[in-house]
């Protein structure tokens, strides 16, 4: 009952997290609430976008050339494929914020991208009805990567290296013991010497003491089938920023997936999805169904953007699927020691709907701040919690 490192939460971070533990030859358990891959938390959805050229801050570029890069040895050591390089185009008007931000951090990274004009991106993505005062970036290092197959295999290698995970236990409570902590679960209690939470939307939960406001909504994710035949192979990933309205729209081509034949997360069609603020969710909302009223307002929101924009997407509603984003007050996340605990419990929360991306990179980060390895500490300095304090 006793382990070097617990990881709450084995999710899309505390997975990967585990898995780079163990390849250490760290003595780790790793407990989950549900069953590893599960649709209650933030990484249902068969597809995750993968950018360089980050919108967000160009400050995250190295931390994602790393995850590129364990994104490419993780292949390699799998045989299996998560990265698939789609290429991306943003369209939007040349000087909006997301827009400007990708531009901001390629040439501040050197990343590839080019710009076109709008006849010239009519050309390139004719699926698309693009405005005349647009411009269209593309990316071509950018694409998607998949969540489900990415945690199951993490957490498998994690296991064959030698991790103890154990599904279906509800961590309930976890203390500083002398120079222990003290883990309760609903099954158990382990002592460990050192704590990972990577609990997603329900840190809140257990960072009681935590005085950082976390906002948990609700987002959801809608496939569509085409209304035209489309040449599947042909379609990018794609994000548009409409000039007045809150967020981005983005999408997917088809994704093929049978290694989710099996699972309830089979679904086919054009993944759609609007990333801006969802329902506000309270702690004891978080495993229910979206209402129908919200769902209904959100069809017509996606059904209002196709018809402008995207005309061959205005087809039927092949599914609807619930994800939840965790907030952090200025939308980075926040990757740190836990104030107060002597650097023994490390918390990785407030991915604000942008982390999966990141997943190698981050599990790497997180095992070596447990392991007190100081070699990644520089790409998660702009991360830490000190940034609050000014
Ligand atoms: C709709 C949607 C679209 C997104 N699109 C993108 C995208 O295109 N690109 C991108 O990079 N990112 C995207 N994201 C964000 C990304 O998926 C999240 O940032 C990431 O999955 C968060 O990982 P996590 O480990 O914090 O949460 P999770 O993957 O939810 O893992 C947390 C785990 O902790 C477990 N847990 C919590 N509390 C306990 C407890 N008390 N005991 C035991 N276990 C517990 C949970 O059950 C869960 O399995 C999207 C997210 C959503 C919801």
């Amino acid at each position: 009952m006793h382990y070097q490192t617990i990881v709450i939460g084995i999710g899309s971070m505390g997975a990967a997290t585990t898995y780079y533990l163990a390849q250490q030859g760290v003595k780790v358990l790793g407990l989950e609430q549900f069953s590893i891959v599960h649709e209650n938390g933030s990484h249902a959805g068969q597809s995750r976008i993968i950018r360089k050229a980050y919108a967000e801050h160009p400050d995250y570029v190295p931390l994602l050339r790393k995850a590129y890069e364990n994104w490419a040895k993780f292949e390699q050591i799998t045989g299996q494929t998560f990265f698939n390089n789609t290429g991306l185009a943003y369209f939007g008007l040349p000087n909006a914020p997301f827009i400007h931000g990708v531009k901001t951090s390629a040439k501040e990274h050197q990343i590839p991208i080019q710009a076109y004009v709008q006849q010239e991106g009519r050309v390139k993505f004719p699926w698309f009805n693009i405005p005349n005062e647009y411009e269209v970036v593309w990316e071509p290092e950018a694409g998607y990567v998949t969540p489900e197959r990415t945690i199951a295999s993490f957490a498998q290698q994690a296991q064959k290296a030698g991790a103890i995970l154990h599904e279906n236990e509800i961590v309930q409570d976890w203390q500083l013991k002398g120079t222990q902590i003290e883990v309760t679960t609903n099954k158990a209690t382990y002592t460990a010497e050192k704590l990972i939470i990577t609990a997603g939307a329900y840190a809140p939960q257990l960072l009681s003491n935590f005085e950082k406001p976390l906002q948990i909504t609700r987002q959801l994710l809608a496939w569509i089938q085409p209304l035209e035949p489309i040449d599947l192979s042909a379609l990018p990933c794609w994000v548009f920023e409409i000039p007045g309205v809150d967020g981005i729209y983005y999408g997917f081509p088809e994704v093929k997936a049978p290694w989710l034949s099996e699972d309830s997360a089979q679904v086919s069609g054009f993944k759609i999805a609007h990333h801006t603020r969802g329902q506000v969710l309270t702690n004891d909302q978080l495993s229910f169904a979206a209402d129908e009223a919200y769902i209904i307002q959100e069809k017509e929101n996606l059904q209002k953007f196709s018809h402008t924009y995207f005309p061959a997407l205005n087809g039927e509603f092949l599914a609807i699927k619930q994800c939840l984003y965790t907030y952090a007050p200025d939308e980075h996340f926040m990757i740190d020691y836990l104030p107060n605990t002597d650097r023994r419990v490390v918390v990785a929360t407030g991915f604000s709907g942008h982390g999966f991306k990141f997943v190698p990179a981050i599990g790497e980060v997180l095992a070596n701040l447990a392991m007190d390895n100081t070699e990644t500490d520089e790409l998660v300095d702009f991360l830490r919690l000190k940034r609050f304090q000014k």
